[in-house]
């Protein structure tokens, strides 16, 4: 199982998986050409991907999407939910590459479970990427972790999970109240101490690598919610490989042990 997050933050969100041989990239929140270019990065043909799976119609999900649908000839997968309000931003696709999500699906052997988080889109879902003994599973843009979350979050080898803002910092920003309180609220977003608690119930032996994406370049700053959450884990005696993703960097391919 390999792993690159190609940028995350609200400019822009992709992740690219591989298991077993199978590409995917989850959301594609980056102009067509970016994403492409991202992907060289890493050593990687964007022709070479087998699939989109989109979490929900944010701009800073699906900015790329129908771009590199139509171009490279890409599937997408997406609910009907999400499609039925962002079809005007996705373009015209190719039917036989549009695919809705009703449950679990599967690529070869690789199986794909989505599964719905509180956000404040029509519907957001995030997704857990199995594979023999193998689990990666990823929640983007989280507002309130539910027993579902918690439920399929288990087991994973690698977590890619939000950390969105720091409380104080989210109080005396600038965004207008009423943006505060939609970001704060279950709706919204995760902050850096919710994130860090998640993270120490969550933990197992087999927890090897957690991303920590979707930063709020506003209300949160990297250092403080690594240490945020690096400052829960030590207190709870954890030991974990913890990355903080950045809007505009891409993270060298990270290679699953099992
Ligand atoms: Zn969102
Ligand atoms: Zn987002």
């Amino acid at each position: 199982m390999k792993v690159s997050i190609l940028g995350s933050g609200s400019s822009g969100n992709s992740t690219f998986i591989e298991v077993n041989k199978v590409k995917i990239l989850i959301d594609a929140g980056f102009s067509g050409k970016k994403i492409k270019e991202k992907l060289e990065i890493i050593g990687e043909d964007i022709n070479s991907i087998k699939a989109l799976l989109i979490t929900h119609e944010h701009g800073d999900h699906i900015l790329g999407a129908g771009i590199i649908s139509r171009k490279y000839n890409l599937p997408i997968y997406i609910t009907k939910e999400s499609y039925d309000v962002c079809q005007h931003k996705l373009g015209k696709l190719d039917p036989s590459n549009l695919n809705f999500i009703k449950g679990d699906f599967y690529f070869e052997d690789i199986s794909i479970t989505p599964f719905d988080v509180m956000h404040d889109a029509v519907r957001t879902i995030g997704f857990s990427v199995k594979y023999m003994d193998k689990k990666l599973t990823l929640a983007t843009d989280i507002g309130h972790i539910t027993n579902i979350v918690r439920e399929q979050f288990k087991g994973s080898q690698i977590a890619i999970i939000e950390c969105n803002y720091d409380y104080n910092m989210l109080m005396s920003c600038d965004y207008p109240w009423d943006l505060k309180s939609r970001v704060k609220s279950r709706n919204g977003h995760l902050c850096n101490t919710d994130t860090a608690k998640f993270l120490t119930e969550l933990y197992h032996e087999d927890l090897e690598k957690v991303f920590l994406v979707h930063v709020s370049n506003d209300s949160n700053c990297y250092d403080l919610a690594y240490n945020a959450v690096e400052f829960e884990l030590i207190k709870n005696d954890i030991d974990l490989d913890l990355e903080i993703v950045k809007q505009n960097t891409v993270t060298p391919i990270y290679k699953s042990k099992k």
